[in-house]
């Protein structure tokens, strides 16, 4: 380390540069909910883009902008650019990289809002806009804790990476997904800048499993309903089977730190249901959709073995019943051990940060953070409210913005320096 003083002088000098960026880091949040990166279907990605690698150039970080291959877009529908801007402070030690990640696009604006999306609004010292707490806030202060880190010429041990991306929304296989089939992996710990709050450290997240149920049946006239096999009247039978699957759910908690009253796995059977064409023809077809969330006790392969093997045992006894199931999306579910140094340096950074031990806890929804947890152990921190993420009205506290750039700075001295 060859910063002047001590490491402790260090850490004091960067907590009150943070302190005094604040207006800062509400600029930066503001500027990028400015850019509405909505998603789907990901507009003004090209735009964010430029405005995230330059800021990175300016901080001094060498810039490199990835893409999903063609084929991969291309089976997912989506419409390039779709950049996934990465920023390295080089210690020449890939291998004991530190990761920042964070997603730059944002769900629809919807309806019910009293202040403009796109139109950043600071009151009552909460600063409103689609993204301020999912998750624009939490890069603007990423970014904010590496400047001050850079500005005070701290010397780091291994690489700092901030990678920012579009479709976390989508699933991410676009986005850090992309990262990992590029094998850009390599490092010893993430950390994902999602709507924490600045009082929780979430080392777990659920995963999911989305499926669609195509049931077969034949058309024919209502007066030949007695003969003909009804679609929809089979399908209602395996919604049936399916809804008991919650009663075995109940026994199972997950012994993983999970956000209170979300410990069980869950299912929601029918997000989309669609069948039959007129009132006077037997539906010929019925198509449902299933999604089913996991606790990291339980892995996608299992939990789809579990559903098919169910339809299939129902089609045994029922050779009427004919149905295939196509699986739509997966997310493996995530968990850090809470001993593991990442975990335990954010615990301790957000605690002499805001005062409060932190809550260790796992979030009921899927993160980014399944794509690093498979190579290194990684956990989610950031500003936000969780209850205004993807809600009308969306804030985050500026108090938050501020005390996460702190508790990013901290962690970056505590695993580089
Ligand atoms: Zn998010």
């Amino acid at each position: 380390m060859n910063f002047p003083g001590s490491s402790e002088e260090a850490e004091r000098r960067i907590l009150e540069r943070l302190e005094n960026m604040r207006d800062n880091i509400v600029r930066l949040s503001s500027d990028l909910i400015r850019i509405p990166t909505v998603n789907p279907p990901g507009e003004n990605y090209g735009e964010i883009s430029s405005f995230l690698s330059k800021k990175m150039d300016e901080i001094g970080l060498k810039v490199e902008v990835f893409q999903a291959s063609e084929s991969k877009l291309k089976e997912l529908g989506l419409k390039p650019p779709r950049p996934v801007v990465v920023g390295t402070l080089e210690a020449g030690k890939p291998e004991e990289a530190l990761h920042f990640n964070g997603h730059y696009d944002v769900v629809p604006a919807g309806e019910g809002w009293t202040v403009e999306p796109f139109k950043p609004t600071v009151r009552n010292g909460r600063l409103y806009g689609r993204g301020a707490s999912d998750m624009k806030g939490g890069i603007a202060a990423m970014l904010a804790a590496v400047e001050a880190v850079r500005k005070e010429r701290v010397n780091l041990r291994g690489d700092l990476k901030l990678s920012f991306v579009p479709d976390e929304e989508i699933g991410g296989q676009t986005g850090t997904g992309c990262l990992a089939e590029l094998g850009l992996m390599e490092g010893k710990a993430a950390l994902i800048g999602e709507a924490s709050g600045i009082d929780r450290v979430c080392v777990a997240h659920k995963g999911a499993l989305w499926l669609e149920v195509a049931v077969k049946g034949e058309a024919a006239h209502t007066c030949m309903a007695h003969k003909a096999v009804n679609a929809v009247e089979k399908a209602a039978k395996i919604i049936v089977e399916l809804g008991k699957l919650k009663e075995g759910f109940k026994a199972k908690a997950t012994r993983t730190p999970m956000l209170s009253g979300h410990e069980n796995p869950v299912i929601n059977i029918g997000g989309v249901i669609r069948g039959g064409v007129k009132a006077n023809v037997v539906p010929e077809l019925c198509v449902f959709t299933v999604d089913r969330r996991l606790i990291p006790e339980e892995n996608v392969e299992e939990a789809e073995a579990e559903i098919v093997g169910l339809i299939e045992e129902m089609g045994r006894e029922d050779p009427q019943l004919q149905a295939e199931v196509k699986r739509i999306l997966h997310v493996e579910a995530a968990f850090t051990p809470e001993n593991e140094k990442i975990c335990r340096v954010l615990v301790e950074a957000a605690g002499k940060v805001t005062g409060v031990k932190p809550q260790i806890s796992g979030l009921p929804v899927f993160t980014d953070m399944h794509f690093f947890s498979q190579h290194m152990p990684s956990a989610i921190y950031g500003p936000g409210v969780l209850e205004k993420v993807h809600a009308a009205d969306e804030y985050v506290p500026v108090e938050e913005l501020v005390a996460s750039a702190k508790v990013y700075a901290l962690t970056i001295l505590k695993m580089l320096a």
